[in-house]
């Protein structure tokens, strides 16, 4: 009984070492390649940034150690004990399932980071928490995860829970994942990679993209969404799209150190 559950303890630990490891080079693969592909398309745009990327670097390897932990246990449940609704058998669910399960799982996500946001944004927990997203003036491809830990735990705990509850393809979770880092780096990235089609048009209205986000970095007390603009339309928290002119650079310094409400 001892042995087992030192056994037990052990691989959760593993489990959890490996999903931080998993997490972090993730983060730096995906940012790398995006400050890459900035250096490449805005030649000198963060240029004048480095010591605030070196910041952005470490709170965001913090938060991949916080993300692994949850991760982790749930990853060693999954394989182990057969916990969560996760599924490899794709003929457990209907195929029309698979992309509804990745809507699902956005929707969910964006609706408890839009609510988790606003309510960093109060001031108190703002100057404690939250402060250190909103220290990158402007942001860059680092800072997808920079996060002081008491928000990366917020973030951290949720897709872990998720997967309990709504059942998902492993593939269809992975599709989850990447959409989550990919967006999470473009829309920090400091310019619009998406064509003026899409962010502009009908899809633009509905979806977030760096305009939106950068928005809420230059003028905070709006456009609190991750993927979609939803709630923000619905509460009237969206102000509209940002722009990358300078603007949010002048813009920030005066807007006081409070995230407001
Ligand atoms: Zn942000
Ligand atoms: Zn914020």
């Amino acid at each position: 009984m001892q042995a087992c559950m030192t056994g037990s303890i052990t691989a959760i630990l593993v489990s959890a070492l490996a999903m931080t490891l998993i997490v972090g080079v993730r983060y730096l693969a995906a940012s790398g390649f995006f400050a890459w592909l900035t250096g490449r398309v805005r030649p000198g745009l963060y240029a004048s940034l480095r010591p605030q990327i070196g910041r952005e670097i470490t709170w965001s390897l913090l938060s991949a150690a916080i993300y692994g932990v949850p991760a982790g246990i749930v990853a060693w449940g999954w394989n182990s004990q057969g916990w969560t609704l996760i599924y490899s058998d794709i003929t457990a669910w209907p195929l029309w399932y698979v992309p509804v399960s990745i809507f699902l799982y956005l929707l969910a996500q964006d609706t408890w980071f839009y609510w988790t946001h606003r309510w960093l944004h109060r001031p108190r927990v703002f100057r404690i928490a939250h402060a250190v997203h909103h220290a990158s003036r402007p942001p860059t491809a680092w800072a997808a995860m920079s996060f002081h830990p008491f928000e990366a735990l917020t973030l951290a705990i949720f897709v872990p829970l998720l997967v309990f509850l709504i059942p998902i393809h492993i593939v269809a979770l992975a599709i989850v994942l990447t959409i989550m880092t990919i967006m999470g780096v473009t829309n920090h990235m400091g310019w619009e990679i998406f064509p003026r089609f899409i962010v502009k048009g009908v899809a633009g209205r509905w979806l977030i993209t760096a305009s939106h986000h950068q928005r809420h970095h230059a003028d905070y007390r709006c456009n609190y969404g991750l993927y979609f603009r939803f709630w923000d339309r619905l509460c009237r928290t969206d102000t509209g799209l940002g722009s990358f002119d300078g603007e949010s650079r002048g813009s920030s310094r005066s807007v006081s150190a409070s995230g407001g409400r």
